[in-house]
């Protein structure tokens, strides 16, 4: 059965009778349960059927909400009331959401269903989906290769055609990085768009839930639908959400290239061929091209990785064995009920932060690394917003490479490195997208990344529809 690719018209099948969502919910559960990737751990089938059913009546009554028969996958660190939620982590094993995070009960208040719970790194922690307690996520294009991560199963799922859209958190780039690797929209919002609360907190400085789908009007409108102000998370934005959809696809703006990311050693000659030739098609639809300096980009892993591991290690200390999922019951008092729990629960990548975290906080040590850290952040904000005074955005490749081989990287510092492109804008704040316009010799898809000042998202999407239709 052939579903159709955006929610619209999904909704004018729908309307015309030509298409059921019961239909469409029971070939996306098929195809779930036949896939070979392992991005979906638990289907919520008996709910998503019976809620197609409910749906469907709405749509046919004319009442029912903007994202009606939307089938969305939810990342495993985002709470969904009465399901299990796990981080994909032993740590949080059994463990029931007693609350929805606000996105999750925003995108139900408009009739999107929740189809499943996808793969992820454990905790967000990861850029390859390696580090899960069900077994890594495989790239839908070669199953060799990794999808990426955090968000892994999330991109794969998309990729692979087994629901609209899914949601991730993107805290270093484990939103775009994977869309660059499956070939998928890959959405961050800006810090403070959309609210944080029932997102499992990873770096909360950094955190934001994002959106994968395959264009840019669903992306849209999700983001549209789960921003905007929350009493339960007071860093999120009064600001009115992004519009519904994009009106102005021809706009010229101004867009700036910051050049050290085309001169990065390590990119892929084809990437940075390809990213070329979107600037030359830029200017030659009128566009005004503008060549800017980053001198910070050796600066951007280390800061991102003394910070987020610093407000890990700081999250994470509510896992004791006390409060939730998983307790070792093999201790004698309170002491070693913590020591075995963490130690028996957490995987070695989540180890790795919680230590590094604590080191860089430790006295001896906190102005050397974390008050250090949080000057070059500022130093690389400043000269961000700098950027952006004269461009309305930035353009840059999503990641230096494609896809590797599941595996492949076992040094944590090379794998830390893979982030070098998409942590910038976790460490501004800004709102970013990948968008899975490039096709590598070697069949492979890869993301070309775009970056606009806080809040204009519209900004952001516009340029995004234009290049989409474009490439
Ligand atoms: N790969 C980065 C990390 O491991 C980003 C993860 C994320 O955005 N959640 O921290």
């Amino acid at each position: 059965m052939n579903i159709p690719e955006s929610l619209k018209d999904i909704q004018q099948f729908v309307a015309r009778g030509e298409i059921s969502l019961v239909n469409i919910c029971k070939e996306y559960i098929d195809r779930i349960k036949s896939s070979k990737t392992n991005s979906f751990i638990e289907i919520f089938e008996n709910e998503a059927l019976s809620k197609a059913e409910e749906i469907q009546k709405k749509i046919t009554d004319n009442g029912a909400g903007l994202l009606a028969g939307l089938f969305i996958g939810l990342k495993d660190n985002i709470c969904y009331q009465g399901h299990q939620l796990t981080a994909s982590s032993k740590i949080l094993k059994g463990f029931e959401s007693m609350f929805s995070a606000t996105a999750v009960e925003k995108i139900i208040k408009e009739d999107g269903i929740f189809i499943g719970r996808l793969n992820c790194d454990e905790f967000a922690m990861g850029s390859s989906n390696e580090n899960s307690i069900y077994g890594p996520v495989k790239n839908p294009i070669d199953l060799n290769k990794v999808p990426g991560g955090s968000s892994g199963g999330s991109a794969a799922a998309v990729a692979e055609r087994l629901c609209n859209a899914t949601l991730g958190s993107d805290t270093g780039g484990s939103v775009r990085q994977p869309a660059s690797f499956c070939g998928v929209v890959g959405f961050k919002p800006t810090y403070g768009r959309v609210s944080r609360n029932g997102l499992i907190a990873y770096g909360s400085s950094f955190d934001q839930i994002g959106v994968f789908s395959k264009n840019i009007d669903d992306t849209c409108l999700i983001s549209h639908v789960i921003s905007g102000a929350d009493k339960f998370d007071s860093t999120v934005s009064i600001k009115k959400p992004n519009k519904k959809t994009i009106n102005n696809v021809d706009k010229k703006l101004n867009i700036g290239i910051p050049e050290d990311y085309l001169n990065f050693k390590n990119l892929d000659p084809e990437i940075k061929e390809k990213t070329l030739s979107v600037i030359e098609n830029l200017k030659s639809k009128g566009h005004h091209i503008e060549l800017l300096k980053f001198p910070y980009l050796e600066y951007i892993v280390p800061t991102y990785y003394v910070l987020s591991t610093a407000e890990a290690s700081s999250n994470l200390s509510r896992y004791d064995g006390a409060h939730f999922g998983l307790r070792s019951y093999d201790s004698s008092d309170i002491n070693t009920t913590y020591e075995n729990t963490r130690s028996e629960g957490f995987g070695i990548e989540v180890k790795r932060r919680i230590m590094l975290g604590n080191f860089v906080l430790s006295s001896g040590y906190y102005d050397a690394y974390f008050t250090k850290a949080q000057k070059v952040r500022r130093l690389i904000s400043q000269k961000t917003f700098q950027m952006l005074e004269k461009n309305d955005v930035l353009l840059f490749p999503t990641t230096p490479t494609t896809a590797f081989n599941i595996g492949e990287i076992e040094d944590p510092v090379t794998m830390y490195l893979q982030d070098i492109f998409t942590v910038h804008a976790n460490i501004v704040g800004l709102p970013a997208i990948s968008l899975p316009i490039g096709k590598h010799s070697n069949n492979l898809p890869f993301g070309i990344q775009l970056m606009s000042g806080k809040f204009k998202e519209n900004q952001l999407f516009e340029l995004s529809k234009f290049l989409m239709q474009n490439y």
